[in-house]
């Protein structure tokens, strides 16, 4: 079977895994340090800070922005539940604005009308590594005075208008093993401003600066330098990895025919999306006419494996909806979550994976 996703670990993962063994320095240390300039200077931003994982970082940086108990934060309901989650243990309210069906990201158009006196801040995803129209969103922040999140942990590298994401407000990031970059777990924060970066230092080290003197209430949501030894031999490698998945995803772009399959941005009339490079964490199509579970099976019947990337929205999930929060009617979210289909991409696919991908999704 063709995994969805397969971590690429090379000699310099395990060699730099072995130093910091011998080094017999474990805990977040120069490693964590190097891996944090590395990740602000991929991002071009003037600060990263390194946390436990992406839950932590999206976690940590709305705390450093203030968000808590009476404020909401805007955000999209086709993600994964770690952006809605971390919202809420701020005891933030989630507010949910629905979807463009051609990219599957936040609908810039409809997020005005969400706002209220009480909304602090705007959390964008940048899903399967696609970047938000981040142009009129960073305009409504402003316009509002608003707090603009990025839950970038799909995207690293991925760029809108030139720039990369991370950079346009508060970029939070994932290292989860299937992440385009890895360290099996891991999470890192993006900034240009020093209060909020020497905030996130702070909260995730138990709110001290000064050793054992606690100034806030604090996190242990630090990373390990095992884990940032990973990181950075992965992040080495980001643009190999970014352009193999480029290259796999325009194979598809070029070979898939198949008039029940509608391949990703197609048909956007976005203004600004000619400026966005996508980095294809997912390669995810739209099954129509209800087929999306019986094409499931049958790729797994040609050794294709396939993820869905997500079967229910935020606001239909469980605990969602008993705290009161997913009462909502979010038809393109809806849709998205019963047609879409994520098809392996990631950079160890070989010429004969993709054509064998291309050839049972030709054949559904
Ligand atoms: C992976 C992911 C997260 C959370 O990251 P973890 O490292 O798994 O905690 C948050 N948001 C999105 C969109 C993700 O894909």
């Amino acid at each position: 079977m063709i995994p969805i996703s397969k971590p690429l670990i090379g000699e310099e993962e395990r060699r730099a895994v072995l130093e910091v063994l011998d080094s017999g320095m474990l805990v977040q240390g120069p490693r964590v340090a190097q891996l944090e300039e590395a990740w602000a200077a991929a991002c071009g931003t003037k600060y990263a800070i390194a946390t436990s994982n992406g839950t932590t970082a999206l976690h940590t940086a709305l705390l450093a922005h203030g968000v808590g108990p009476g404020d909401e934060v805007i955000t999209s309901p086709f993600t994964f539940i770690a952006s809605v989650n971390s919202i809420i243990y701020t005891g933030a309210t989630p507010v949910f604005v629905d979807i463009l069906p051609c990219c599957f990201n936040i609908n810039p158009d409809l997020i005005e009308a969400a706002i209220t006196p009480r909304t602090k801040a705007i959390m964008a995803v940048h899903l399967f590594g696609y970047p938000c129209r981040m142009e009129p969103i960073v305009a409504l922040a402003r316009k509002h005075g608003l707090v603009v999140i990025e839950d970038a942990a799909q995207a690293i590298g991925a760029e809108y208008a030139g720039k990369r994401v991370g950079s346009f407000g508060t970029g939070c990031f994932s290292l989860y093993a299937t992440k385009n970059v890895m360290s099996g777990e891991g999470g890192m924060i993006t900034t240009n401003d020093a209060e909020v970066a020497r905030k996130c230092r702070m909260l995730r080290a138990h709110g001290m600066e000064r050793r054992y003197h606690h100034e806030v209430l604090g996190y242990n949501y630090r990373m390990t330098d095992l884990q940032a030894a990973i990181g950075l031999a992965q992040l080495m490698r980001l643009d190999e990895f970014v352009a193999r998945r480029r290259a796999n995803a325009a194979y598809f772009n070029a070979h898939i025919r198949n008039p029940g399959v509608v391949k990703p941005n197609a048909g956007c009339a976005c203004s600004d999306c000619a400026s966005a490079r996508h980095v294809w964490h997912q390669y995810t199509v739209r099954v129509l006419n209800g087929g999306r579970d019986a094409a499931v099976e049958k790729l797994a019947q040609h050794g294709v494996g396939t993820g869905i990337f997500y079967p229910i929205p935020a606001h239909r999930q469980k605990h969602i909806v008993d705290m009161g929060y997913g009462d909502y009617r979010l038809p393109a979210a809806e849709q998205a979550a019963r047609e879409v289909m994520s098809l392996p991409v990631h950079p160890s696919l070989s010429e004969e994976d993709l054509r064998t991908i291309v050839d049972a999704v030709n054949a559904l």
